[in-house]
Formats: C-alpha cells, structure tokens, sequence
C-alpha cells in the first residue's frame, strides 16, 4: 500500500528549510557520503544555502569528511543544537555528538529517535535544500526516515557492479514505496583513470547504473571516476569539492550540484 511521503508537521528545526534531499545507497561504501559531502559543497558554491545531516547513524563520516571534532552548541533556550558550518555548508553528524571509537548500538526505535532529533531539534535556520546522508540499505530505519524525514527527492548511489545494483533497484523500490520522488542514480566509482598512463579501467564494470536508471524509468545524474584524489581530499577531511572545484575530479559532482538545484 502506498503511503503519504510527507506526513504531518516539518518540526521547529525544519521550518526554514525549502527541501530535504536523501543521498541513499542500497550498500555500504559506494561513496554515498562521498558523493553527499560533495554534492552540498557544490550547492553551496552555486549560491545556495545548504545543510548536510549525517543521518548514518552506525557509521558517520561527516566528522572525518569535514575534519571537525568540536561539539554543537546549544541554543539559548536549551532545546536545540547549533549545527557547526565548514565549506559554506551547516552540518549536524552523531559523529560529533559519540566518540569516534564509540559503537553505537541501539535497536531501531532508539535509531529513529536519535535521528528525529538530528533531523529537527537542530536550528538549521534558513536553508534552499537539507541533503540527508541516508544510512546504507534498504531496511526498516531507511524506510521510517524516508517517510518521515519530509524528503522531496531521492538520490540513489551505487556502483556499477551488479551486486550493488541490486541493491540500488532495492532503494528506488523503497523510496517508490513512500511516494519520495527519485531525482535519479549517480554512478559512483564509475572508472578508473590510471595516472601513470593515463588509460581507463573500468573496475566494476560500466554504464549499469545508467542501464538500471533507464529500466526503472528515473533520470542518470552522471558518473564520477574511481580517482586517488577524491579519496586522499575525503581522508583528510577535504572533500575533492572543497579544495580542488574546478578539477575533473569534482566535475561530475558539480554536475550533479547542477541537475539537484
Ligand atoms: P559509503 O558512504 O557508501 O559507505 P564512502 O563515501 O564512505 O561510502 O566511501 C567509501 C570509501 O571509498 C571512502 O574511503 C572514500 O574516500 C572512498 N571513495 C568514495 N568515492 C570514491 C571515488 N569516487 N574515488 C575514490 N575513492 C572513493
């Protein structure tokens, strides 16, 4: 049965916000916070006032994407946190909130809460668009998040294995399911530009997600390379977007910037 997307109330947090975007992956480690923390440095750099929520509860990376390790402050009233802010975008991450080594291990309504909270007991302020940095998978907290997260598009990521796409159909299943509107498949890791001679590999294979953007009839949002540099400026809490914007390796990134605005 279908089910409204968008149900009740935005919530304090969430009132100045225009749109909230889910970046999603039906797995882990298809560059998913990649493409996330890219994607809202590149709307940031077109003029937009963006926020990221990390909403990957189990494995956060926007503290390492972004090099941060202070705490939010709290608001002067004491109900909400202020979202710290680097690359012209505002960011809230239960990274920052748990120690790094800190497992979390919560059953799936602690899940929900935490990111409820995330979500809008944050004072986002004015924002043009939220991007959320899904949790990977196409389980229950993904499902409940999409529902209740007033999303007003989806981005799926994956590879272009077949295992992860799969998954990634998985996810425009889901998303369908809540009546999110999909703004299309990003393919991560796409292929790879050897350095030294300059040829291309094409890793996990080429052009799936686009074959699998065009069966489930949502739009292709590009591809972006399996590439050194995106992955040293993601360690060092530089994502590729924020020191390098005009290089090719931030290109498809942007273009995605482009497509979402
Ligand atoms: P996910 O959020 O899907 O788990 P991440 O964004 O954390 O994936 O990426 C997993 C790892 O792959 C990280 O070390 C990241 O730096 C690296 N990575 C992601 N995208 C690329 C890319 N296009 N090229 C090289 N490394 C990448």
């Amino acid at each position: 049965a279908r089910q409204p997307a968008h149900p009740a109330s935005k919530g304090p947090g969430l009132e100045g916000v225009k749109r909230v975007i889910a970046v999603s992956s039906g797995k882990g480690g298809v560059g998913k916070s990649t493409t996330a923390a890219n994607l809202a440095i590149g709307l940031a750099r077109l003029g937009l006032k963006i926020g990221l929520l990390d909403a990957d509860v189990f494995g956060p990376s926007v503290p390492k994407l972004f090099a941060l390790e202070e705490k939010p402050e709290t608001s002067a009233d004491g109900k909400s946190m202020i979202p710290l802010e680097k690359y012209g975008v505002k960011l809230m991450s239960i990274g920052f909130l748990v120690a790094q080594d800190q497992a979390v291990v919560w059953r799936g309504p602690m899940v929900m809460s935490a990111i409820s909270q995330l979500l809008r007991d944050v004072t986002w302020g004015e924002l043009d668009i939220l991007v959320v940095d899904m949790p990977p998978g196409t389980g229950d907290v993904q499902l409940s998040l999409a529902q209740n997260a007033s999303l007003s598009g989806a981005i799926v990521v994956s590879t272009p294995q077949d295992l992860a796409l799969i998954d990634a159909r998985r996810g425009i299943n889901m998303f369908n399911q809540v009546n999110v509107p999909i703004l299309g498949v990003f393919e991560n890791m796409s292929y790879f530009l050897c350095p030294h001679c300059g040829g291309r590999t094409e890793i996990f294979a080429h052009g799936g997600a686009k074959a699998a953007a065009e069966q489930a009839g949502v739009p292709f949002l590009g591809e972006a390379p399996l590439d050194m540099a995106i992955r040293e400026g993601s360690d060092a809490g530089r994502p590729v977007m924020a020191f390098a914007p005009e290089s090719p390796q931030a290109a498809p990134y942007l273009a995605l910037a482009e497509k979402v605005r």
